[in-house]
Order: C-alpha cells, then sequence, then structure tokens
C-alpha cells in the first residue's frame, strides 16, 4: 500500500477540479484492504475513490482518500454456454470490455467507453443503451467498514435498482468493494433495445460482432459526450425522473414531443436532458461551468471552474426545470 499526503486529487477526478486530500491511500493488494481500515480509517472522515468519473469534489477533502488500485481479470468457471469471471475492483472498466471483446464473452458490449474502475460499477449499477451491470453480476466481494468483516454478496442482495444497489442506500460509504463477479454469455447474443443503437448498426450494413456492436457504441458516445480528457466532465448529472402516468400525460398535452421509456410499477422514465434542454440550459455556459452542446444532461468544467461555479449551475438547472415541468431532478453524481 501507498500512502501519500496533501495528495493532489486532479488526476483523479473527470471535472478535473484542483482538490487536495490530506491522506491518500492507495491499495495495491486486495489483502491489503483490512490492514488500511485499521491503520488509516479510523480517525478521519474517508472517502473511496475509483476513477473519480462520478464524483464532484466541491472543496479539499480533509480526511483519507481510499483508492482500490489492485487489478487483474481471472477466468473462475466456464462451461459451453457462460464464463464466470473475477474481476479487481482497481481494473479500468474499458480493460473488462476489451478483455470481453478478445475472448468473446457477450454481455457487456452496450457498456463500452464508460470511465470508471470495475469496483464502481456495481454501486450505481451503470448502464447504457438498454443494458445495466446488474444484468451480468454475479456476486459482489468485498469489506465492510464499521464491523471490519468480509462480505459477499448475490446478485439479489445487491439490490439493484435504476443508478441504485445496496452500496448507495445501507453500505453507503460503509464497504470496500474489492472483487465483482460477471457471468458473462459465450453464445453470440446482442440487446438492440436502444432504437439509436440498432438504427446505427443497421447502417453499417456489418455483421453482428461483439467488436462491431462495442464499436458502434463508442462512436455514438463520441458525438453526443465530451471526452473528460479534454474538456471536465461527469457524465450524466442528474438522474432521469421517473413520474406517474398521469403526469406524462399532463404533460403531454403542453409537450407533446416529450421522451418517455416504461418504468416499475407502470410509471415513466423522461429523459433528463430533453427536460433540461427545454429549459433553455443546452450549451450554456455561466462563466467558465455550464452544459454540454451535444448533450444538456451534462455539466462541464470549461477550463478553471470551481466546485462552486459548477454546483451553481447545477442549482439553477435544477430550479429552472421544476418551474416549467413541476419535476425536482436528483443528481446522480456524489458530490464529496
Ligand atoms: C464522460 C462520462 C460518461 C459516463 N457515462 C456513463 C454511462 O453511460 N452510464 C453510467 O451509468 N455512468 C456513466 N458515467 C458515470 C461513471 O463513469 C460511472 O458511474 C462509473 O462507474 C464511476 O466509476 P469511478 O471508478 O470513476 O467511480 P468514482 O467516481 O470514483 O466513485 C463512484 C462511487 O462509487 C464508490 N466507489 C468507488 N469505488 C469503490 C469501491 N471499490 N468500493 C466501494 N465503493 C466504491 C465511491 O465512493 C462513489 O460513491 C459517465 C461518466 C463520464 C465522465
Amino acid at each position: 500500500m501507498k500512502l501519500f499526503e496533501n495528495h493532489n486529487l486532479k488526476s483523479y477526478n473527470t471535472f478535473g477540479m484542483e482538490v487536495f486530500a490530506r491522506q491518500f491511500v492507495e491499495l495495491e493488494t486486495a489483502e491489503e484492504t483490512s490492514a488500511a481500515v485499521a491503520e488509516y480509517l479510523q480517525q478521519w472522515p474517508y472517502y473511496i475513490l475509483g476513477g473519480g468519473s462520478n464524483t464532484l469534489f466541491t472543496n479539499d477533502f480533509d480526511g483519507t482518500i481510499v483508492h482500490p488500485a489492485f487489478h487483474g481479470v481471472e477466468r473462475m468457471e466456464e462451461n459451453s454456454d457462460n464464463v464466470l469471471l473475477r474481476v479487481a475492483a482497481g481494473e479500468p472498466w474499458e480493460n473488462l470490455i476489451q478483455y470481453c471483446i478478445k475472448h468473446e464473452y457477450y454481455g457487456l458490449e452496450n457498456l463500452t467507453a464508460i470511465p470508471g474502475l470495475v469496483g464502481s460499477a456495481p454501486v450505481q449499477n451503470i448502464g447504457a443503451y438498454g443494458v445495466e451491470v446488474k444484468d451480468t453480476v454475479y456476486k459482489v466481494q468485498g469489506y465492510i467498514l464499521s464491523t471490519r468483516n468480509p462480505f459477499e454478496l448475490s446478485n439479489a442482495d445487491c439490490l439493484f435498482g435504476y443508478r441504485n444497489s445496496i452500496f448507495k442506500q445501507t453500505l453507503k460509504n460503509d464497504c470496500i468493494i474489492t472483487y465483482v463477479w460477471f457471468q458473462l454469455s459465450k453464445k453470440k447474443h446482442f440487446t438492440l433495445s436502444y432504437q439509436g443503437l440498432a438504427k446505427a448498426l443497421e447502417e453499417r450494413e456489418l455483421p453482428l460482432t461483439l467488436h462491431c456492436v462495442s464499436d458502434c457504441v463508442r462512436k455514438i458516445r463520441e458525438a453526443k459526450l465530451p471526452d473528460p480528457k479534454i474538456v471536465g466532465n461527469g457524465g450524466s448529472f442528474f438522474k432521469n425522473p421517473v413520474i406517474s402516468v398521469e403526469k406524462y400525460r399532463d404533460l403531454l398535452t403542453q409537450y407533446p414531443d416529450l421522451v418517455a421509456y416504461d418504468a416499475p410499477d407502470g410509471c415513466k422514465k423522461l429523459s433528463a436532458g430533453q427536460l433540461i434542454e427545454k429549459s433553455g440550459w443546452k450549451g450554456r455556459r455561466v462563466g467558465k461551468a455550464g452544459t454540454w452542446k451535444n448533450q444538456a444532461l451534462v455539466l462541464v468544467n470549461y477550463g478553471g471552474a470551481t466546485p462552486k461555479e459548477v454546483l451553481g449551475v447545477a442549482e439553477t438547472i435544477i430550479k429552472d426545470v421544476k418551474t416549467l415541468f413541476d419535476i425536482t431532478l436528483e443528481m446522480e453524481i456524489n458530490r464529496i
């Protein structure tokens, strides 16, 4: 394990905020977790940080950051239909995608090019283009901080929901995920329920392969989302709001083009990006912060923005969307 004092977090958060952590503990193996907890997590506040692509630091962090930096993808079991992989928390998500393409394992290709590390993927049940990580997570292993015990949670135990899981509820900031196990298919199958993806693949007129689907997802994302290496951002800043069907019908009378997807319990999930866009926020800039020109749901740091500026934009958007649609947007990003 490595220990750093007064550590600059600029390269550990995709918003590119220049903030400092009092202490930064980098875990080089999963086995170091319990020792790190005993030694470093008793005195000050702490935060478990993966790639920082779903984290907005709002200030210097006067405590200890724990960063799992151990890697590895292991094949644990295999039959003619499926494979079971155990992946270390510090493995970059994109490495896992590339591994699956290389070995022809199906299930994660729609989640191509999501930034971050594997250990964070179950936390908010990452999802894109009709697929959520819960569809392939077999179990999650880690360490509970309050009880100092190891844990192992099955898929059902993880209580996955839309951008939600037990790791955002009862285990929030109380566990370090060390390994995520994935059950993936060795039989060719794709999820093409997302119209934009199906259409783009049709236009390519290529035989459907893992590589082709993954590449198509990447191209769609590149056209819509800013590259955090160039323009600081944290992806979708807000969750898509879920509303009753009655409210949706009411809104349709005023906004007939309002997009909605079916959600559990007969509700409708709206596109937060569309609501923000209709509130006049697409590509708008206030000082050094604003929204992205091709996707209003993405708040960006145009260069040198302070956390206060980004939050100021977020709060004004919430207010404007509330005024127009009577819907309160909820932030998806973790504010620390
Ligand atoms: C350009 C861009 C596009 C994006 N697109 C998508 C998308 O399509 N779909 C989507 O769902 N998300 C998307 N995101 C959000 C983000 O990439 C994901 O949420 C990702 O899983 C976060 O990974 P991270 O390692 O960067 O997490 P971090 O920001 O480091 O952490 C996120 C949360 O997980 C916790 N955590 C991290 N590691 C661990 C661990 N080992 N144990 C316990 N808790 C842990 C943290 O404490 C925090 O609560 C996007 C972000 C960006 C910048």
